[in-house]
């Protein structure tokens, strides 16, 4: 089922997501549906906290991107990303690495802003997945752009605040208008 995604100016984006201790039948629907509503909106990544629930769960698939390539490496060995995908990101943990890249970046809770932003090239990342396994993966690419975004969103942390102050200033007026809009239409809603 798909869900409605959360745009900037909605309190839950700057929540920061409760560690999940059991992948209970609710966490399960929520993961179902997280990946009809990324999968609709054609994004390579979501957050819980995109739809309204402050956890430490993302979802990320990168196959749909063809022209920025992903890397990734499980103990050690190459593998092909597009085998590991999708990808089921529970209570994960990050560590940077590499030297940084500056790309474009966007974000399905800002629709059409899209923006270069400046990250470290690598990743290595531990997760458990729905089934309550163990993942551990380093990436590098696309891939370890989408880790550290999402990483972050479950942070409460948004791609706003890793823009450049010029970059930021350039969106100023975009983002305030966006956060007015979302505010107004949550107030009509209670
Ligand atoms: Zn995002």
């Amino acid at each position: 089922m798909k869900l409605e995604i959360r745009k900037y100016g909605d309190p839950v984006l700057r929540q920061k997501g409760a560690r999940i201790e059991k992948v209970t039948p609710e966490i399960k629907k929520l993961i179902a549906d997280m990946f009809d509503t990324m999968y609709e909106a054609h994004g390579v990544g979501l957050a819980a906290q995109q739809v309204g629930h402050a956890l430490q769960l993302t979802v990320i698939d990168v196959r749909g991107i063809k022209d920025r390539p992903s890397t990734m490496q499980i103990n050690g060995k190459p593998v092909d990303p597009e085998t590991q995908m999708p990808l089921v990101l529970i209570n994960p943990e990050v560590k940077l690495s590499g030297e940084t890249f500056t790309g474009p970046e966007g974000c399905l809770s800002f629709p059409e802003i899209f923006a270069d932003i400046t990250r470290p090239g690598e990743v290595d990342l531990t997760a458990t997945d729905e089934k309550g396994h163990q993942i551990s993966f380093h990436a590098g690419g696309l891939l370890a752009k989408a880790v550290q975004h999402e990483f972050d969103h479950l942070q409460g942390i948004l791609f706003i605040d890793r823009m450049g102050s010029e970059t930021k200033r350039e969106f100023k007026a975009e983002l305030e208008a966006l956060s007015d809009e979302t505010k107004a239409a949550l107030k009509k809603k209670k």
